[in-house]
């Protein structure tokens, strides 16, 4: 499928916790791009999904995705998240929403929704876009992908730490069993299931430094730029 851009689709998928989001950001800002942060989005729709009060379902998710109205809004280095007018920015990120997003992402209606709306939000201009299958199904044109991960101890133990700072308490070994529960449920699913594509470059963070990644993903974006 070809889907036409005007800009320069930066597209980074992979894993949870592989540091997508904090990579993307950056280089986004590195290079003046936006950034739009997909997982925030079948966030979104779990959370919508859990104030109705109602029992999960594929077709209350189907409906709630195609009527739900998402928007970002940058501020400093934080990438602030409103369903409607309503900020959800932390409420996305809570246990409950982030037990059910794999369920309410592997619903293809939801994904036709988010993927119609993230094309149009691509299409406009230079972005970075973060999520499971923008290499593979949302931008399969991108001229730089890039395919993120780490071990699951590194992933669990850079969430644990981001949760600790929250002043949360972690349990270590049941974070990293949720964290390859929902790779297995990502990597698992019948409709674009998290894989890496064929022509993206394949980057190991587990002993890399977040300067260390963006820096090469920003030499790649230099090379991989279409020359205007
Ligand atoms: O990136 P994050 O961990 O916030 O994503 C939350 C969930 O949203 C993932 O576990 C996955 O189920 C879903 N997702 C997806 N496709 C994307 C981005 C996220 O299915 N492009």
């Amino acid at each position: 499928m070809i889907v036409l851009t005007r800009g320069f689709v930066i597209a980074i998928d992979g894993p949870a916790g592989a540091g997508k989001s904090t990579i993307a950001k950056k280089a986004a800002a590195a290079l003046g791009f936006a950034y739009i942060d997909t997982g925030a989005m079948y966030r979104s729709v779990t959370w919508k999904l859990l104030q109705t009060g109602e029992p999960f379902s594929e077709g209350l998710a189907g409906r709630l995705a195609r009527e739900i109205r998402i928007s970002f809004r940058p501020e400093g280095a934080r990438n602030r998240v409103f369903v409607d007018e309503t900020e959800v920015t932390d409420a996305i990120r809570s246990m409950p929403v982030t037990k059910l997003v794999s369920r309410v992402a592997a619903v293809p209606a939801v994904r036709e929704a988010m993927v119609d709306q993230q094309r149009r939000m691509g299409r406009e201009g230079n972005v970075v876009l973060d999520g499971r299958d923008i290499g593979t199904v949302v931008f399969p044109d991108s001229p730089c992908k890039i395919y993120l991960t780490a071990s699951v101890e590194e992933r669990a133990r850079r969430r644990g730490k981001e949760l600790e700072a929250k002043g949360e308490a972690v349990d270590y070994k049941l974070l990293q069993a949720d964290i390859a529960a929902r790779d297995k449920q990502d990597m698992e699913r019948d409709v674009s299931p998290l894989k890496q594509a064929d022509d993206a470059v394949y980057l190991d963070t587990s002993d890399l430094s977040i300067d260390e990644v963006t820096g090469t993903i920003l030499r790649l974006a230099g090379e991989r730029r279409p020359q205007a």
